[in-house]
């Protein structure tokens, strides 16, 4: 019963506060702590606002030298609402990418260059 008090709990404070499914009442979450402090560092929550430095869109790895065409080799890690993680496949430096439209308003974070 211990295992299913803690779920029960989180169900009844959702439900209570209409976060749950209209279709079923379902509730379905999982998260880690390392899961909900990435999320912090992505949406740039306080503390978290400065994790990962924001970048201009396309930018190339800032720590490896330029490459022949494109700079480094950079993947996207991850995609949310505002923009995107940038990952360096070789020195595995992060960064954020930012929609134009999320840019604006926020004071401490804008990205430099590119207007
Ligand atoms: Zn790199």
């Amino acid at each position: 019963m211990r295992t299913h008090a803690a779920p029960l709990r989180i169900y009844w404070l959702a439900l209570k506060r209409g976060l749950v499914q209209a279709e079923g009442h379902g509730l379905h979450v999982a998260l880690s702590e390392e899961t909900v402090l990435e999320w912090f560092k992505l949406l740039r929550l306080p503390p978290y606002q400065a994790a990962y430095p924001v970048r201009p869109m396309g930018s190339a790895c800032p720590e490896c030298p330029p490459r022949e065409g494109n700079g480094g080799e950079v993947t996207t890690e991850r995609t949310f609402p505002e923009g995107r993680k940038m990952a360096c496949l070789l020195c595995r430096s992060c960064w954020l990418e930012l929609e134009p439209t999320s840019q604006m308003g926020r004071g401490s974070d804008a990205p430099v260059g590119r207007r």
